[in-house]
């Protein structure tokens, strides 16, 4: 099997394997002040540095949670609540739903920033916006903009944005769950106030993330408990997850160049894919994640494609992963101004830390055999 679905989850690593063995192996509270609950604290911290890192940051800002969407939820939930909700949101149209979903649920107004054909923020909407804003009736402006998109690989101008909100007075949470170890990720570069991770798209375990929080950023708990997590996020800590993440991410960041060495490759088979089957591969005129390609051909539709890819052994997927397994229209490529007929027939292939050089032609081969059989 050749698994290319790095951006639904990327195999666990043997680094994170080995570390969550041996957090399970302590088996006490990191909150517990005996021995083992101390030995559990130092795995825990251990693992916030590693993750904080990754992302130049310093430890004491990190939150973990259950993930990435807890983490969205997280900042988006909780800057409201902490503005008493005067503010407005203002969400990048190819956001996950992890943004969009708890940025319509969290009571305030919320606007679409929109993108260019190519799937990049459109900066010059946000100014115009900006310069429009009317902090009486608006609050404060909050810009959600993720680093790199999950479906296309496009990756975001987030620190350009989040210098027009800091010079609006406005803040900037950034959904960074795909851009870790793909792409260079670094707040203090970013600029911004509030930055989501999740362990399972660098080779952590699935349900565990982190929220970085900028120091003094406003940001209210939005679970209440025992007061772990600095209070922001009670419950008992995921310790072996934690400690999966902290190694992963670790990793991740080592690995970093062997991953962006993939992007020739993944532009070949795309290559490939055009000149023998004449497919659109989307987002190619903006900076992509370097093992992320999205791409269709009309009438040959995805969850077609899916299933003849995997009778042939390769593991894909088609738009965004959804928990239901069904294949929904890319609100992305919708967004992108793609055509529904062309939206209906993308696929998207990731490759990740484990992907051999070999594996990028085998997909481009068994894509081709399967367009032939279907369309003869
Ligand atoms: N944000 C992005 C961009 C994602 O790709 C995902 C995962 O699909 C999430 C958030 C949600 O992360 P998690 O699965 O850890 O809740």
């Amino acid at each position: 099997m050749i698994y290319a679905d790095y951006n639904a989850t990327a195999p666990v690593r043997p680094e994170a394997k080995a570390a969550m063995m041996a957090a399970l192996e302590v088996g006490a509270n990191p909150s517990s002040v005996h021995g083992p609950g101390r030995a559990a604290r130092k795995l825990l911290e251990t693992a916030r540095t590693q993750v904080s890192v990754a992302i130049g940051a310093r430890a004491q800002d990190i939150v973990f949670t259950s993930g990435g969407t807890e983490a969205n939820a997280l900042a988006l939930n909780g800057v409201v609540a902490q503005l008493e909700g005067k503010c407005t949101l203002l969400v990048s149209a190819i956001e996950h739903e992890a943004v969009i979903k708890n940025a319509g649920y969290a009571g305030v107004p919320m606007e679409t920033a929109y993108v260019t054909a190519d799937g990049v923020l459109d900066l010059n909407w946000l100014r115009d916006r900006l310069e429009r804003w009317d902090q009486a009736q608006d609050g404060t402006p909050i810009l959600a903009l993720m680093m790199a998109n999950n479906e296309t690989g496009v990756i975001q101008p987030v620190s350009e944005a989040a210098t027009m909100l800091r010079e609006a007075g406005g803040l900037t949470h950034c959904d960074a769950v795909q851009g870790l170890g793909k792409t260079m990720v670094n707040v203090n570069l970013l600029g911004v106030d509030y930055l989501a991770l999740s362990a399972h798209k660098v080779g952590g375990p699935q349900g565990v993330g982190a929220l970085w929080v900028r120091s003094g950023a406003p940001l209210k708990p939005v679970l209440f408990g025992g007061g772990q997590e600095r209070s922001l996020r009670s419950g008992t800590e995921n310790l072996s997850g934690i400690a999966g993440f902290g190694a992963a991410a670790e990793a991740a960041i080592r690995d970093m160049a062997k991953l962006q060495a993939l992007a020739p490759l993944r532009d070949k088979m795309e290559a490939r894919l055009v000149a023998e089957a004449g497919v659109t591969v989307f987002g190619t005129g903006a900076e992509r994640l370097p093992q992320t390609s999205n791409f269709a051909v009309p009438g040959f539709r995805a969850e077609t494609q899916v299933m003849a890819m995997d009778l042939a052994g390769v593991a894909v997927s088609s738009g965004s992963a959804c928990s239901s397994g069904k294949v929904k229209r890319s609100l992305v490529l919708g967004a992108m101004g793609v055509p529904d007929d062309l939206s209906d027939s993308a696929i998207r292939v990731s490759f990740g830390w484990d992907s051999k050089p070999e594996d990028f032609d085998n997909v481009a081969d068994a894509w081709i055999e399967a367009m032939r059989r279907a369309k003869p």
